[in-house]
């Protein structure tokens, strides 16, 4: 069986004045059916780009997929035809992002931009599109939605604002939700309330969620797996419970020690040091090796292969073993 959506291999180009920049390079994950994926990593790390790969949006210059497929149920949407193919981009597979306002629509009220998903998709008519609207913002939790479906995005908080967004996204039951930092520039409560809303959602409808986030701490409680990417490929992928508990990659264990735990109360916060490579130059051997404290001659000249290290779990470091047993 094929999975829901698989990303297979990809590789992502920029051709840019200052030479080439290798934004993904040979990413490979899977999203099923009820499942949250959490792709986690830094800013530059190549996971915003994977996702604007698999919703087409990186398919001209400078731009360019270089090899690999991206799987909507053992389709490739990369070759497949273009009718075909933006069927299932604005259907099956939704995406919502960080910035609500400047996604949003100024000018509209907000039930009328979450009816248009119906008018335009299933030639609803007025009437019934804005019933459905109003259902849909009762579903995001929109306090007093009948009243508030004439209100315009600014009458709202950021927070009630990325619930429209993810009520448009959800409108046509995608099969696939991808969220790209969908509470990075919300306050800590309401990221909660958000990942909340996200996961409940999920639960009701059985799609596939992936989460991508530059923050361990808000993809605690709602991920099944998290797949950690570092300079334009996975390093780290497996079952969250146990990242949190044994990291198999250094730099997921820097990850871990930058991020507040309160079972962890009182230990120093040591944020990784130094800073990711530029994507024009990224470093020989291991990516990682500037940075890892771990670090020795083997890692500087060999480049460590993305491997299974036990069932479920994978990792991209010559010395994941010792890692994982501590011993490193
Ligand atoms: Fe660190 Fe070497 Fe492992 Fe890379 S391969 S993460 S440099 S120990
Ligand atoms: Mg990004």
């Amino acid at each position: 069986d094929s999975p829901l959506l698989e990303v297979d291999g990809l590789h992502v180009e920029f051709r840019t004045r200052d030479g080439v920049s290798h934004a993904v390079n040979g990413v490979s994950y899977h999203v099923e059916q009820g499942e949250t994926l959490a792709v986690l990593g830094e800013s530059g790390s190549g996971k915003s780009v994977t996702a604007q790969a698999i919703m087409g949006i990186v398919d001209s210059p400078p731009g360019f997929v270089t090899n690999g497929a991206v799987r909507f149920r053992g389709k490739d949407l990369l070759t497949l035809p273009e009718r075909e193919r933006q069927a299932i981009r604005g259907q099956s597979i939704a995406m919502i992002f960080q910035d609500a306002l400047s996604a949003l629509n100024p000018v509209f009220p907000v039930g009328w931009q979450i009816a248009e998903m119906f008018r335009v998709h299933h030639g609803s008519s007025r009437s019934d599109a804005r019933k459905r609207a109003i259902e849909l913002m009762d579903r995001v939790h929109i306090p007093a939605a009948r009243d508030r479906v004439r209100d315009y995005p600014h009458q709202f908080s950021g927070g009630m604002r990325q619930r429209i967004m993810i009520a448009m996204a959800i409108a046509l039951d995608p099969a696939v939700l991808i969220a790209d930092e969908p509470t990075t520039a919300l306050d800590v409560t309401v990221q909660a309330q958000i990942m909340k809303l996200l996961r409940e959602l999920q639960q009701d409808s059985g799609m596939g969620l992936i989460l991508i986030t530059h923050d361990l701490g808000v993809v605690a409680d709602v991920a099944d797996r998290i797949a950690v990417m570092y300079a334009g490929r996975i390093v780290e992928q497996a079952p969250v419970d146990r990242i949190y508990a044994t990291p198999a990659h250094p730099y997921t264990r820097g990850l871990l020690r930058s991020v507040p735990r309160v079972d962890l109360k009182g230990q120093d916060l040591s944020a990784i040091a130094g800073l990711p490579p530029a994507l024009t130059n990224i470093p020989p051997g291991c990516e990682f090796h500037p940075r890892c404290p771990a670090a020795e001659q083997l890692c500087r000249e060999d480049r460590p292969p993305l491997i299974t290290v036990n069932p479920g779990r994978s990792s991209a470091c010559h010395f994941s073993a010792e890692v994982l047993n501590g011993t490193r």
